[in-house]
């Protein structure tokens, strides 16, 4: 039996599959944050491209990839399919596991599958400068790589708790060529209005969106990127899905259970969305979400309309919340704190196709020192969430099952989270139930 399922270069999927379709449900349209109206896709426009857009909401199947964006890709792609035996040994079970590496790409994370076609999409359409957000520094990371790649500026507003926690992730945005402002920031009225209030705010994700949008919506050569929840984004990541499915195919296995880490959704939708089709069509596979207990959107929040953000800049969207001005605690899985999810996935949810369960940081990373020791790589924090979802399901499976997970990132960058955790200094967080219902009070409330 294989350890290493390498797909040829040639064998390289040249489309990506768009799920939209398929829902047995259709996504509940995106809102005028002030109108609560749908959303008119040229309102999008001062913060997308147009082709950006046109992929948000397309009714195809199949997009084809640009050749320029092949062409990048082609620097880490096809990514390899690992079987997990060691991990496999360890835990003396008798399903087969089996995870997509992502973490081989420049920026060390799945991140750059989306970033690549996104600065391309900019960059034919005139833009000069992208801006976004970071939570842990693994989006800015990518972006940064990609602006490079295309020759864009990039700036990365990047939350300031991140900034601190993880200062060579920051060097690394830098190297790429990228800027780097640490969120709340004095450059943007946002940032400003909230430091004035609190000088010590720790910032979140929801924050730094707002200081990147307003940067993208007051500058004309600018635009905005997001680095997850949105369906272009999920759409970009199926390319590790489908390369799983051709891998899986080549040695003449069928996965039981897809499994991975959420924050925004991205990673996750990217490896189980080409495998939707199999399981509406009746195929037994079953598709299993992991977040944090100290943000718990999937298992906890509501299924509801809300802001993407603190300032309430973007359109409202349908998806599983714990309330926009939602602050999280300091875990270490930095790229898990968002208080929302891809609309896309939090439809599946809703309609009982995926299934989501939720961990302690502790007990992740004992997963990952497990993963370590066993299949010999590092990973990030976000990723031990995902090991330690595929693990409990291994304990859980059938003989002869198979368990894929997808590896989204490495954690050579997050060696304090490790040293914290070595000496006995990192604690759990549960979210407080009291918090949840706060939060969600100052959520709109749309008739439906
Ligand atoms: C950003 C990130 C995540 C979470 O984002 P998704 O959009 O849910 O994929 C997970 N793992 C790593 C390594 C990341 O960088």
């Amino acid at each position: 039996m294989e350890t290493k399922i390498l797909l040829p270069e040639r064998e390289m999927p040249t489309r990506w599959y768009n799920a939209l379709p398929d829902l047995p449900t259709p996504l509940a349209p995106p809102l005028d944050p002030q109108t609560h109206k749908p959303l008119t896709p040229d309102q999008l426009e001062p913060i997308f491209p147009k082709a950006v857009i046109e992929q948000e909401l397309s009714p195809k199947n199949w997009i084809d990839i640009p050749e320029p964006v092949l062409d990048i890709y082609r620097l880490y792609r096809p990514t390899p399919l690992i079987r997990a035996k060691r991990l496999e040994e360890a835990l003396g079970v008798k399903c087969r596991i089996y995870y997509k590496n992502e973490s081989v790409s420049p920026a060390g994370s799945h991140k750059p599958n989306t970033a690549i076609p996104q600065v391309y999409y900019n960059k034919i359409e005139g833009v000069k400068r992208i801006a976004t957000e970071t939570g842990a520094g693994q989006w800015g990371t990518a972006l940064s790589f990609a602006c490079g790649m295309f020759g864009l500026s990039c700036t990365v507003y990047m939350v300031k708790v991140s900034y601190n926690q993880k200062p060579y992730r920051r060097s690394l945005i830098q190297a790429y060529g990228g800027e780097v402002f640490a969120s709340p920031s004095d450059k943007t009225r946002t940032g400003q209005a909230m430091l004035e209030k609190d000088p010590d705010c720790a910032g979140s994700l929801g924050l730094a969106i707002s200081e990147a949008v307003e940067d993208a919506a007051t500058h004309d050569d600018t635009k905005y990127s997001l680095g997850s929840v949105l369906n272009h984004v999920l759409l970009h990541q199926t390319i590790c899905g489908l390369e799983t499915e051709k891998q899986l195919a080549m040695i003449g296995e069928k996965p039981d259970y897809l499994v991975g880490c959420v924050g925004g959704g991205s990673n996750f939708a990217g490896l189980f969305l080409p495998f939707l089709p199999r399981r509406l069509a009746g195929e037994k596979v079953r598709f299993i979400a992991i977040e944090p207990k100290a943000c718990p959107t999937l298992t906890r929040g509501d299924f509801r309309y809300d802001y993407g953000d603190v300032a309430r800049l973007t359109p409202l969207i349908k998806m599983h919340t714990l309330g926009h001005s939602f602050m999280p605690a300091p875990i270490h899985a930095g790229g898990l704190r968002y208080h929302g999810d891809a609309p896309l996935l939090c439809n599946l949810v809703a309609e009982g196709l995926v299934e989501a369960e939720a961990y302690h940081q502790l007990e992740c990373f004992d997963a990952a020192k497990l993963f370590l020791r066993t299949e010999g790589f590092l990973p990030a924090p976000e990723t031990s969430h995902a090991i330690k979802g595929a693990i409990e399901t291994a304990k859980r499976a059938k003989p002869g099952e198979v368990v894929v997970f997808l590896y989204s990132g490495h954690g050579l960058l997050d060696l304090a989270s490790y040293d914290a955790y070595l000496g006995g200094k990192l604690t759990n967080f549960e979210y407080p139930e009291e918090h949840i219902t706060e939060a969600l009070k100052a959520c709109p409330v749309i008739e439906e």
